[in-house]
Parts: structure tokens; C-alpha cells; sequence
């Protein structure tokens, strides 16, 4: 249980979202008109090329990574581990990854992470399967083994507890998480599992309140969206794959719906439409 004499505060969370230039205005405009500005200090753009404009925007919590803007493993891998450097400096404690297609529903992970420890173990998701995922054991042996892991979807967002985050060191700080990410030839996220899960020993704690596109979101019951910690949207080919809420943005409007639910949970915003009695 958390610790009702000493609260966890926004303050004690770092959020960081992983971006590329290209998407600086397609999807990262959105995220500070809706759920940045409510985590302004909170939140750290890791991205892959200058911009004057989100400088301006977001000054020092803008970090440009240096990694090669190419979705390949190791730019992905090299993005990662940035974040992970930087959380580590923050001397905050609780570091959640995020795409930038994900809405976090702030005052939801703030209370989801109230309910653990920063100093225990902490390893917070969305299994991206249904079943553990299993590669061949080639960091503590040679590879004539293999070892069965879950991990969360990155796509989703997930949180790892400071306590935690220092145990993995070895692997993930300095670089370390890309040649770790090369040895066993997987994903970010799947490494972040792989070192936890597989090195650590430490389970994932599985939780369906974090949501990526990979899932049939209008399935999401309406009446439960606002309780969800992240959501996200389908992107380009799948234009068709968002939550099912309604208010005061049309499909064309709010393609994402991120303004809808945003509108939804702060419904003081200048931007939103009032209700009425003008
Ligand atoms: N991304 C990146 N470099 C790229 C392409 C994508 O850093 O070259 C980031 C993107 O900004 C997003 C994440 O990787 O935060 C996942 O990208 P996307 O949503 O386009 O693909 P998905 O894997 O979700 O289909
Ligand atoms: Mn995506």
C-alpha cells in the first residue's frame, strides 16, 4: 500500500515520450494541447532532431537524443536508453515510458502508482501477448538455452519503479541496453523485459488499464475510458481504431478523440467548448 504520511506526488514521476522529428507536429502539437499541459515538468521529449519551435515550447525538457532518426532496432534501442540515463539523473521515482500516440490520463497514474513502492520492485504494463515471449539466453550464457519472459508494450506505456530501475543498471545504463538489445536481437520493449523479467527476475505486473492501438480500442467499454491510465489511436492505416466516446468533437474534428477525453476530464479548458449559458 502506499504511504498516506508521504504521497506520491506528480513531481516524483518521470514521463518520457518518445518522438521523432517527423512527428513533431503531427502528434506532438496534440499531446501538449491535451495532456502535457496538465505534467509540464513532468514530461521529457526524447527525439532525434532539432526544432526551434518545441525548444520554445518545451525548453530543456526537449532531449535530443543524437540517435539516428531510422525505426530501426538500434535507433529505437538508442531512444530508450537515453530515457532510461536521463531518469536515472532525475533522481525521480518513477520512470513511465510513452509513445506519442498515447493520452495519460495523469491523475489516474498518479493513483495507480500510489498503490506501490518506489524502493520495491516495480514493473508496470500491458502484456503485448497473451503469452510469454522466449529467445535464446545469450547474455549470462551462450545461447543453447532459452528463457521465457513476458514484457509490456511499449505502444502502451509502462512504469518502472526507481528501486528497480538501479538494478538494472548493469545492462541498461551507459549504452549498456543497446549492446543488451543487440545480444538477444529484440525490441526496446521486449529488452526492458528481457533484463527485468529473464536478468532480474522480477514479474511483470500486468495491468489493462494501459492501452496501444495494437488492441481493438472501440472496444473499451465508454464508461470506463476515464478510469484508463494511457490510451492511444490507430494510425494511418487504421484510421478506424479509437476509443468510442462521444462529446464535444466529431470523428473528423478529433480523429485521436484525445481532445474529446481531454474536454471529458478538464472541461475548464479555454479551448473546449462551455455548456451552454453564454
Ligand atoms: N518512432 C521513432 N522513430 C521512427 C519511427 C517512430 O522514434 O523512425 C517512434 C514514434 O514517435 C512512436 C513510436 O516510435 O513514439 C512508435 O511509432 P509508431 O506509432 O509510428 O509505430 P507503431 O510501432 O506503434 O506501429
Ligand atoms: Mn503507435
Amino acid at each position: 500500500d502506499g504511504d498516506w504520511v508521504n504521497p506520491l506526488e506528480l513531481k516524483d514521476i518521470f514521463i518520457a515520450v518518445k518522438t521523432t522529428r517527423k512527428y513533431h507536429k503531427s502528434r506532438l502539437d496534440l499531446l501538449f494541447q491535451t495532456w502535457v499541459s496538465k505534467a509540464k515538468e513532468q514530461t521529457f521529449i526524447f527525439t532525434d532532431g532539432e526544432d526551434q519551435e518545441l525548444r520554445r515550447r518545451a525548453g530543456a525538457n526537449v532531449i535530443n537524443t543524437n540517435c539516428s532518426a531510422a525505426h530501426t532496432r538500434q535507433a529505437l534501442c538508442c531512444k530508450m536508453s537515453v530515457e532510461y540515463d536521463k531518469f536515472i539523473e532525475s533522481q525521480r521515482k518513477w520512470f513511465c515510458h510513452m509513445d506519442d500516440d498515447n493520452y495519460v490520463i495523469v491523475p489516474s497514474l498518479l493513483k495507480l502508482l500510489s498503490s506501490y513502492h518506489h524502493t520495491q520492485d516495480v514493473y508496470l504494463g500491458r502484456p503485448s501477448l497473451d503469452h510469454p515471449i522466449e529467445a535464446a539466453e545469450r547474455v549470462k550464457s551462450d545461447g543453447s538455452v532459452s528463457v521465457k519472459f513476458w514484457f509490456a508494450t511499449g505502444g502502451a506505456g509502462f512504469c518502472i519503479s526507481r528501486g528497480l530501475a538501479l538494478k538494472m543498471s548493469p545492462w541498461a545504463s551507459l549504452g549498456n541496453f543497446i549492446s543488451t538489445a543487440e545480444k538477444i536481437r529484440l525490441p526496446d520493449d521486449c529488452t526492458m523485459g528481457y533484463i527485468i523479467e529473464a536478468l532480474l527476475e522480477v514479474t511483470l505486473t500486468h495491468t489493462h488499464l494501459f492501452h496501444s492501438h495494437l488492441e481493438n480500442l472501440q472496444r473499451l467499454p465508454t464508461d470506463t475510458v476515464l478510469e484508463q491510465v494511457t490510451l492511444s489511436y490507430g494510425g494511418f492505416e487504421n484510421r478506424r481504431n479509437v476509443i468510442s466516446i462521444g462529446g464535444a468533437f466529431s470523428l473528423v474534428e478529433d480523429p485521436s478523440r484525445f481532445k474529446t477525453v481531454h474536454c471529458l476530464l478538464y472541461p475548464e479548458t479555454d479551448w473546449c467548448p462551455s455548456k451552454g449559458h453564454h
